[in-house]
């Protein structure tokens, strides 16, 4: 199976996402846009991987320090010559910290992890034709206080990802 580590967000903020992906679908000519339920955010990329073990995955999820933190989503980007386009967060310490003890634990317990620098986003679409311009969003974001382990297949020939685990953090009420 195929997983990896994410965050999903309220309804609100995945409105105010949607809202995003319409206004640049809106100035696309095509494009592959990402579905409503997709839109998230990848902590860790795991990739294919035996069932046996989503054991080691859950404990390693339990391990990791958590308490609830702020996001914010502040800026639109690109990747692949300006075809993949997605929605950037604020680079705060609670959530670049939870990044890299995820995956340093994993990499630890053996899994390959991408070496590259964590630029926490949320893609949008690809394969985008436009010249939309980049431009500066109003900041938004929510209180985070889960992460989940996902699965990514092939339903019906639609990209389906589903929660199989998830951590919540303390509750400080
Ligand atoms: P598709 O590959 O069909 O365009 P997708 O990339 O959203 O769709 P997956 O490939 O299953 O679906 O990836 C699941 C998540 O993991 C996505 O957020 C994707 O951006 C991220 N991801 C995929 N491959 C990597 C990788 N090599 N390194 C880091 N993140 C990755
Ligand atoms: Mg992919």
């Amino acid at each position: 199976m195929r997983l990896f580590i994410a965050i999903n967000f309220s309804t609100e903020t995945r409105e105010r996402l949607i809202a995003l992906r319409d206004e640049l679908r809106l100035h696309s000519l095509s494009g592959r846009f990402s579905r409503d339920e997709n839109l998230h955010l990848t902590l860790a990329f795991i990739g294919e991987c035996s069932p046996k073990k989503i054991e080691k995955i859950e404990a390693i999820m339990d391990t990791v320090t958590f308490d609830p933190f702020e996001a914010t989503i502040d800026r639109l980007g690109t990747f692949s010559r300006g075809t993949l386009w997605w929605a950037g967060l604020r680079e705060d310490k609670p959530l670049m910290l939870l990044q890299r003890e995820i995956t340093h634990k994993l990499a630890l317990c053996g899994f390959e992890m991408d070496g590259r620098k964590y630029n926490p986003h949320i893609t949008l679409g690809r394969e985008i034709d436009t010249d939309y311009a980049l431009s500066k969003i109003e900041p938004f974001g929510e209180t985070i206080s889960a992460f989940e382990l996902m699965k990514s297949e092939l339903i019906g020939g639609r990209l389906t990802y589903t929660a199989i685990y998830e951590r919540r953090g303390e509750d400080n009420g």
